[in-house]
């Protein structure tokens, strides 16, 4: 029998779960991670070897930025050897977003790195954050039948589910299931016990060393369509300081308005050497050629996104223009999986 006991390392960086009441004042604060055991006493039963490194101070998610996740990203970095996973606490509200991020800046990752977090504070009653922690934990230590890691990938942990992190949206702002992966299945169910999909589950191909990339560069946007846009106001954004990738949020199955002072102008940004990478507004399916407005779309050189989440669209941009890659090159890699973002 083997006696090794898993090593995590929980990775605070703040948001809801954090908070605990101050039993003096009766006000919310950020939980002291340090204590963790102290806390939620129920981690000890693991019987697993836990350290914990803080976002100093704890940041409530909506102020994330690149900075963070290069952040995060370098405490995975410098402890990949020593720990067997990693757990990441993190603000629901961008947590869709850092965990695409970081599936693309951590090239090979072959461990688990599992973000959670919770719709209520750690510290309440009827708190979700107890169980999403120690589950989170439980997957991050948990192994195939030859000792390897069973998640070898960025995962959302939430409630009943494991998501494929590039996959996640946030889906509701009450539910205790607030996340969802509506173009692929979950990596595991939670219920009396954890059930992998073995076949979802991401595998390199390779077995090769981990690669940390750090530069996300921030020189992207969204436009989102609506009737009623006008030619301005698309001009206006396209326009903006700076911008080479634009994830355009198109209708339905990828489709935009035809008319030319649509079109024209969205050629002429791609001419000037923006990419511009079409995802589709609903929650689920993606772009498909089906519609004479789609294909007016993909001739003025937008390229689709496929079934890419708008999360995972915006980070993967960001992550090829750190690369320093073209924007032909960029446009090529929309059409492939890098770490199983879309289904091709
Ligand atoms: N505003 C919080 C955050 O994202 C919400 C949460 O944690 O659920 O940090």
């Amino acid at each position: 029998m083997s006696t090794h006991r898993p090593r995590i390392l929980i990775i605070y960086t703040g948001g809801t779960i954090g908070m605990i009441e101050n039993p003096h004042t009766h006000t919310l604060q950020p939980f002291d991670f340090t204590h963790l055991i102290d806390n939620v006493p129920k981690v000890r039963k693991l019987n697993y070897e836990i350290d914990n490194i803080s976002f100093n101070p704890p940041i409530d998610s909506s102020d994330m930025s690149p900075l963070h996740w290069v952040q995060i990203a370098k405490a995975i970095e410098s402890n990949y050897r020593a720990y067997d996973g990693f757990v990441v606490l993190h603000g629901t509200d961008t947590m869709a977003y850092t965990a695409s991020a970081l599936s693309f800046m951590l090239e090979n990752l072959s461990k688990p790195v599992i973000i959670t977090g919770s719709q209520l504070p750690i510290g309440e009653v009827r708190t979700d954050g107890e169980e999403n922690l120690i589950t989170a934990l439980q997957i991050a230590a948990s192994v195939t039948p030859t000792g390897a890691p069973m998640v070898q990938e960025v995962a959302i942990l939430f409630e009943n589910y494991l998501w494929r992190g590039n996959r996640s949206t946030k889906m509701s702002a009450d539910n205790f299931n607030a996340f969802k992966s509506n173009n692929y299945p979950p990596l595991a169910r939670i219920g009396l016990g954890i059930h992998f999909d073995e076949d979802a589950l991401y595998r390199l191909v390779e077995h090769r060393p981990l690669r940390t990339h750090y530069i996300m560069d921030p020189s992207v946007m969204f436009i989102d369509l609506f009737p009623g846009l006008t030619e301005a106001t698309l001009r206006y954004q396209l326009d903006a300081p700076g911008i080479k990738g634009i994830v355009l949020k198109t209708y339905g199955a990828g489709n935009a308005p035809t008319g030319a002072w649509f079109t024209d102008a969205i050629k002429e940004a791609i001419d000037k050497g923006i990419v511009v990478v079409n995802v589709t507004q609903c929650v689920n399916g993606g772009v498909h050629k089906r519609y004479l407005s789609g294909d007016t779309l993909a001739a003025t050189g937008a390229v689709s996104g496929h079934d890419i989440t708008a999360e995972a669209a915006i980070t993967k941009m960001m992550y090829l223009f750190g690369l320093g890659l073209s924007p032909e090159e960029i446009r090529d890699h929309f059409d492939h999986s890098i770490c199983g973002e879309i289904t091709i």
